[in-house]
């Protein structure tokens, strides 16, 4: 059963007192899903908990303009956590996730927290809950002298290395224990394929819960990285020919009624039932429009290039690696499909939103999907993709962008705010680099030329 607020209300402020929290970081995310807070004393926790903590809105990307300035922090009781990394003899501090409310009280739609729940409330009004377990991979670089991040791997390993070539594992255990004590159920941790690339999994929840979750684990990672003198990236591509980050997406709807998973069907040759294949063609259908959002980087589109486990063609097959979607082998209540074009720097909020949603149209329209393609797309020639209908993903973000422009899925999930000021911020983005003279030009024709 779910606890009262009033209970985690008492609860909370037990624990602040047997940790001896002092501060109180009031944290939310801006709509790149950048972090955010503000601090106050724990003698403020009344001011807190009653959503009374204000912010300047006309000074976080994306939210409000100068002249409706004010807006209020109401913190998500459950994600009530002490930091682990600052707990000493008689001291300690603690965060709350806020969703981002007007001073009429009513909730801001600029706030990618308030777009997720609104996804999530559409489709339990088609009786379903949404569940996403992400994937994030990021790469450890060492830091200079003036703690500056340098391209320097902290290590030459290679998928699943154990030490001493994974040096990663120390940093990777105090990660596990900090987001431990904050909460998280972890199952797994690695190295990844690329040198210095690391990978540490969570367990899944619904889609609100995985976006804090995701949101918090970057913040940890990034934390405790620096402990150790490194810097932690999730930038999708940071080595040209090496593997890049991806934030593979795991999800599935559970059926409210029946009380099952949706994916699921035992008589189906593949284990899959009518709705998991449609809500499968919802999202080839729609990943066009909105890999803007899944990929917000104009490094994102250098690691959708063949070769290094992340998707470039539109396809999905049971076991694939080089398909869009996949199938992992899991069936019974762990059915779901893994969708592998996002990247960890997207803002996980409006990303999960959108696949949610891009699914749950296929299902809405009971699409049928294509045949799975079980080859390695990667090997194919133009002929043999194109006579098989495989298209491509936008390979770059201006292309992203004028998909996501002119398609549907974007602005009805994000809502008029959230999407114009989302435009407007990545386009002025992919023109700054359409007109920088980038270090691969000068090689390549300041002295052929
Ligand atoms: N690093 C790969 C990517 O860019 C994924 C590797 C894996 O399958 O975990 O998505
Ligand atoms: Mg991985
Ligand atoms: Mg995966």
């Amino acid at each position: 059963s779910t606890p009262t607020r009033e209970s985690l209300v008492a609860t909370i402020k037990e624990t602040i007192e047997k940790k001896s929290v002092e501060l109180i970081h009031v944290q939310f995310v801006d709509i790149e899903g950048t972090l955010k807070h503000v601090t106050v004393t724990a003698n403020q926790i009344d001011q807190v908990v009653e959503g009374r903590v204000m912010f300047d809105g006309s000074s976080i990307t994306g939210f409000t303009p100068i002249n409706q300035s004010d807006l209020y922090l109401d913190p998500d009781l459950t994600t009530f956590a002490v930091l682990p990394w600052t707990e000493q003899e008689g001291y300690s501090e603690a965060r709350f996730l806020c969703s981002v409310k007007k001073p009429d009280g009513s909730d801001f739609d600029g706030d990618p927290r308030n777009v997720l729940k609104k996804t999530v409330k559409r489709a339990k009004d088609q009786g379903y809950s949404i569940s996403v377990g992400p994937e994030l991979e990021f790469f450890l670089f060492k830091t200079d002298e003036n703690g500056q991040p340098t391209l320097d791997t902290q290590d030459k390993g290679g998928y699943f290395e154990p030490s001493p070539k994974d040096l990663g594992e120390k940093v990777r255990l105090e990660i596990y224990k900090a987001l431990k004590m904050m909460g998280f159920t972890i199952e797994a941790s690695h190295h990844e394929v690329a040198i210095g690339q690391h990978e540490i999994n969570f367990k899944y929840a619904d889609a609100l819960g995985s976006a804090d979750a995701a949101t918090t684990y970057k913040w940890v990672v990034k934390t405790v990285a620096q402990q150790f003198g490194y810097h932690a990236t999730f930038m999708p591509k940071p080595l040209a020919g090496e593997n890049g980050s991806g934030m593979h997406v795991n999800i599935s709807l559970f059926d409210d009624e029946k009380q099952e998973n949706a994916f699921y069907d035992e008589s189906n040759e593949l284990g899959l039932s009518e709705k998991a294949y449609q809500f499968i063609a919802g999202l080839m259908d729609n990943v066009k429009d909105f890999v803007a959002v899944t990929n917000p980087l104009v490094n994102s589109y250098k690691r959708l290039v063949p070769g290094y486990e992340a998707p470039c063609y539109i396809a999905w097959s049971a076991s694939n690696r080089s398909a869009l979607i996949r199938i992992p082998a899991t069936r019974g209540a762990g059915t779901r499909v893994e969708i592998r074009c996002p990247d960890p720097s997207a803002n996980p909020y409006f990303a999960f939103a959108v696949i949610a949603a891009a699914g749950l149209d296929g299902v809405d329209r009971d699409l049928t999907v294509v045949p799975a393609v079980n080859a390695d797309i990667f090997h194919m020639s133009k002929d043999e993709l194109d006579a098989r209908g495989i298209e491509n993903l936008p390979t770059s973000l201006e292309a992203a962008l004028d998909r996501f422009e002119s398609g549907e899925i974007g602005r009805q999930t994000l809502g008029e705010h959230a999407f114009g000021e989302y435009v407007a911020l990545k386009r002025a983005e992919s023109e700054d680099f359409r007109t920088a003279v980038t270090n691969w030009e000068v090689a390549a024709y300041q002295g052929k030329f």
